[in-house]
């Protein structure tokens, strides 16, 4: 059986990234898809390029180009010898040149597409030709021509059967043991490039891990799996050995940042279980999220997403919120896209928290019509499962409570 492999931009972001992924897959004894995400920054350094590229600042779309230019080439050097050592790269970093030359289209979304997907372009044929260089066998595939989706741009609609007939084509493990493809990206029926929403990489490997009938999907990261807190903010973070389907879904939903919300839910449908291991220590148990009742060890589990915006609502004639009023305010939620991390109605009022976008105002314009409305921004929403008296006490002293939600497995804050 085969299992398929998803390193992201940190573990590419130099040459010894390279060579340290490089060992990891040849380590492998089963036959691998490996899925490789744009290296270390670049899809954020993409994303400012097509912003200067859209908006014709052509002074800085030019000096980012170096820039993105130049990155690639030093760790190309490193790994080559020679700047000009991957002839893949090349001849895409020629592509982008003639591309940026064009005037663009007045469709930013479709824009930001076609130059952010030479983030992961750029990286793989970068790795397939180190690879080729020290007899690591591989094949390459342009997974646009593949992983076929809807022309969302930025957010697209993956074709679950066309992607699996043309996937079954192409992964036929007949000549090689390994192929490398790219994460993110994935292509309409008209060959355009199109992406998966940041981050999506997961997601890719998922698709794949679905469609061949993976073995295992493992994800790896410069962290030992998931823990139950993010140990930028949490010093006695713990890592979870085991958990539930359900519990990462639950948990990737309510912002923990391990895992593309959208990865899980084909990975169960097949019972495939996910692997997070570290690939700074790759011989580390890592975290398995498989079919299995809750999380391995008894720990509350923490997810803190700041910078929110709480907003309470009520109508200016003293109505209640009733059904009604709540499908009027959630409409308005649901156009301008702006996606709710908690919310809670009482007779009189309607309160909800989420990220701080840049359709807030507009937001907050359109709801003072008929509501009145107020609002903290800047606020922390903390999550906690498996919560206990004692992390509730720890996590909540000395902050003022704006808010909070329990249930049985659940308890949610919102902080100032
Ligand atoms: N490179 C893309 C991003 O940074 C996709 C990914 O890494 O998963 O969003
Ligand atoms: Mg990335």
């Amino acid at each position: 059986m085969i299992s398929v492999y998803k390193f992201g931009g940190a573990s590419v972001k130099d040459a010894q990234g390279v060579q340290n992924v490089t060992g990891i897959v040849r380590k492998s004894t089963q036959p691998l898809v490996v899925v490789i995400s744009a290296m270390g920054k670049m899809t954020n350094a993409f994303e400012e390029l097509t912003r200067y590229y859209f908006n014709r600042d052509l002074d800085l779309c030019q000096q980012k180009q170096q820039e993105i230019i130049r990155y690639h080439q030093s760790i190309i050097k490193d790994l080559f010898g020679d700047e000009k050592g991957s002839a893949g790269f090349n001849r895409l970093a020629e592509l982008l040149a003639q591309r940026l030359k064009q005037a663009p289209s007045r469709h930013f979304d479709f824009e930001y597409d076609q130059i952010v997907s030479f983030g992961e372009m750029f990286s793989t044929s970068i790795v397939a030709d180190y690879w080729t260089a020290v007899g690591q066998t591989n094949k390459w595939v342009d997974v646009r021509t593949i992983l076929k989706t809807d022309d969302l741009y930025r957010d697209a609609n993956v074709n679950w059967e066309l992607t699996a007939e043309l996937m079954e084509d192409t992964f036929l493990f007949d000549e090689v043991s390994c192929y490398l493809t790219q994460g993110f990206l994935g292509g309409t029926l008209s060959n355009l490039t199109t992406t998966l929403g940041r981050e999506g990489s997961d997601y890719t490997a998922a698709i794949i891990g679905y469609v061949l009938n993976a073995r295992e999907v493992t994800i790896w990261k410069d962290v030992p799996g998931v823990l139950n807190a993010d140990p930028r903010w949490y010093s006695e973070a713990v890592k979870i050995n085991e958990l539930s389907y359900n519990e990462a879904i639950e948990l990737s939903f309510y912002g923990a940042q391990v895992i593309h919300p959208k990865t899980l839910k084909p990975l169960q449908n097949k019972n495939i279980a996910l692997q997070v291991k570290s690939f700074i220590e790759p011989d580390g148990q890592g975290t398995v999220i498989c079919e299995r009742s809750g999380i391995s060890e008894p720990v509350p589990v923490f997810i803190l997403k700041k910078e929110q915006v709480f907003l309470t609502v009520s109508p200016h004639d003293f109505s209640f919120i009733m059904e009604d009023r709540l499908i009027e305010i959630l409409t308005l939620f649901s156009r301008y896209r702006i996606k709710m991390n908690l919310m809670q109605n009482s007779a009189l009022n309607f309160s909800a928290c989420f990220d701080d976008g840049r359709d807030t105002n507009a937001l907050m314009e359109d709801l003072k019509k008929n509501f009145l409305v107020r609002y903290n921004n800047g606020v922390d929403l903390l999550t906690i499962r498996q919560y206990t008296p004692g992390a509730i006490e720890q996590m909540t002293s000395g902050r003022e409570v704006i808010d909070s939600q329990i249930t049985r497995k659940v308890a949610r804050f919102v902080m100032r």
